[in-house]
């Protein structure tokens, strides 16, 4: 072997070695920032290495594709809100998975119009760009969908039609047969002789495998689609794998396998977390119906049917506390008020309170959401618990401020067998002494079905933005 390509092979298996041990320490926070800086090492030797191995393009183009990817990259880190994160990661998949679907296309193109060095196409190379090309279309069309959805221009209901499961059957089974056929028919020279058939053949495994993306997404709701994201993220991953193949890139196979593997762990985190199996959210159509709760039993609640209180009343409760528990969900991240409530909390330590953060895995809008809030607030980690660490105890909790968090304290999840939610663990907020519940109306969560907590007699309501809230909370104990 030439040393140039031994040099950039060892430094490839280097840096897989670091991506695994980064992915390693990503799963503790106090490891975390570390873990992340040895996958970037990874990454930074992996594309060194390429560069030096010079089977690449020109240096204008590398050039060209750096400066246009910071120039977007930039603009987007610096003005997407983190509320708007999951549609933003479903289009970077989808983006992943052209990236893969182009490389096996410009594999294929290679050959079909005879510039690879050789006409013989491999057995292992055709199935290859095949499979790279179907799961890099589905990806692309399918995560389109996605970030639609999230960001309202598709429709975020469910849309069905019928027969569509055959349809999507009949797709796939057509999509199989020309891939059958591309690679049966081409393993000793796609160019060789009927060039036509097998490139019409080849677009239309493209266009095929782009409206099985969307076929395959469109019935889901949009409440579903965070879920919807993490498994094309995995699709992303084993496309990218694919096109390792396609070029023979050990570094891509094996960051790419990375990806899949921890896309389809986070999917199932994820359904455990809201105790539904990939199959109903595939199918189940979550969110479209109301299905327990109140508005279950036809009753119309309305404000004259809660406590309703001010930020005096609440600030007395939580002053005199021994324990407090904050309950934190998608509406802190929406108000932003994650440093106002650090600050808040803060304040009840120095007088003397027991405060716990508890985290739900699915608060917020996508894995960990409400961790990262609360890092960039610098509340410390051991602050931070999970359900299962205070519900057997929760009685004994003075006040549970809940901020923004709506579904994840949904009694119904416990008590209502009809509900939508019925089975996902909660926070169970309402067996403490006092809770106090942030958000702006009486309006449902994600899911779309009614929260009985808010009428619960020892629920206290604080309505409006949660930053005006907190601070509003903040003035009265500073006075206390
Ligand atoms: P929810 O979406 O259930 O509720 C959030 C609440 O925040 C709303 O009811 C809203 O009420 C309130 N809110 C919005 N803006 C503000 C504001 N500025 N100030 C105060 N309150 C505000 O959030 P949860 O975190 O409780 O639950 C997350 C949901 O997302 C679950 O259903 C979960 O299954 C789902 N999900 C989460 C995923 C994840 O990975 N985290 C993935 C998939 C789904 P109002 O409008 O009245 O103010």
């Amino acid at each position: 072997m030439e040393t140039r390509v031994l040099i950039m092979q060892l430094a490839y298996l280097l840096s897989a070695v670091l991506f695994i041990l980064g992915l390693k320490r990503l799963s503790h926070p106090d490891t975390a920032r570390g873990g992340n800086r040895l996958a970037a090492i990874g990454m930074l030797l992996a594309i060194v290495a390429t560069l030096i191995g010079e089977q690449i393009l020109t240096w204008q183009w590398i050039i060209a594709g750096l400066l246009i990817g910071t120039v977007i990259g930039g603009f987007m880190a610096r003005f997407v809100k983190m509320t708007a994160m999951p549609q933003m990661v479903g289009l970077f998949n989808g983006l992943g998975g052209l990236a893969s679907g182009l490389v096996a296309a410009a594999e294929f193109l290679r050959y079909s119009m005879g510039v690879a060095e050789t006409a013989h196409v491999p057995l292992d190379g055709s199935i290859s760009i095949m499979i790279g090309t179907l799961i890099g279309a589905v990806t692309f069309s399918g995560s389109l969908i996605a970030f639609g959805k999230l960001q309202g221009i598709v429709t975020e209901k469910a849309v069905k039609f019928p027969a569509q499961q055959f349809l999507n059957a009949v797709l796939f089974l057509g999509i199989l047969a020309a891939m059958a056929y591309l690679i049966l028919m081409t393993p000793d020279a796609i160019a060789a002789t009927d060039t036509g058939t097998v490139n019409i053949v080849y677009y239309a495994l493209w266009g095929g495998a782009m409206l099985l993306g969307v076929l395959l997404v469109i019935p889901i709701g949009g409440a579903d689609m965070p879920v919807v994201v993490s498994l094309l993220n995995s699709y992303s991953g084993l496309a990218a794998s694919a096109a390792g193949f396609v070029l023979n890139n050990n570094v891509l196979i094996i960051s790419g396998a990375l990806v899949g593997a921890s896309g389809l762990i986070l999917t199932r985190i994820m359904c455990k977390a809201m105790n539904r199996s990939l199959t109903n959210v595939i199918f189940g159509s979550f969110g479209q119906t109301t299905g327990g709760g109140p508005r279950a039993t036809g009753e119309k609640r309305t404000m004259a049917d809660v406590n309703d209180v001010q930020a005096d009343d609440v600030a007395m409760l939580l002053a005199y506390a021994k324990q407090v528990v904050i309950v934190p969900g998608y509406g802190l991240a929406v108000a932003q008020a994650q440093h106002k409530l650090r600050e808040l909390c803060d304040n009840l330590e120095g007088r003397g309170v027991n405060v716990k953060y508890v985290v739900h895995p699915v608060a917020g809008r996508m894995p960990g959401h409400m961790n990262v809030l609360l890092a960039e607030a610098n509340v410390p980690y051991n602050q931070l618990y999970e359900p299962d660490d205070v519900n057997p105890d929760i009685t004994n909790i003075d006040v549970c401020l809940v901020v923004g968090a709506n579904d994840v304290v949904n009694p119904a999840a416990r008590d209502e067998p009809a509900s939508d939610l019925y089975g996902m663990p909660i926070i169970e907020v309402d067996r403490a002494k006092h809770c106090v519940v942030m958000k702006r109306s009486l309006n449902p969560g994600f899911a779309g079905v009614d929260n009985e907590l808010f009428y619960l007699r020892n629920t206290m309501m604080l309505f409006g933005d949660a930053a005006d809230s907190i601070g509003r909370i903040l003035e009265e104990v500073k006075q206390l």
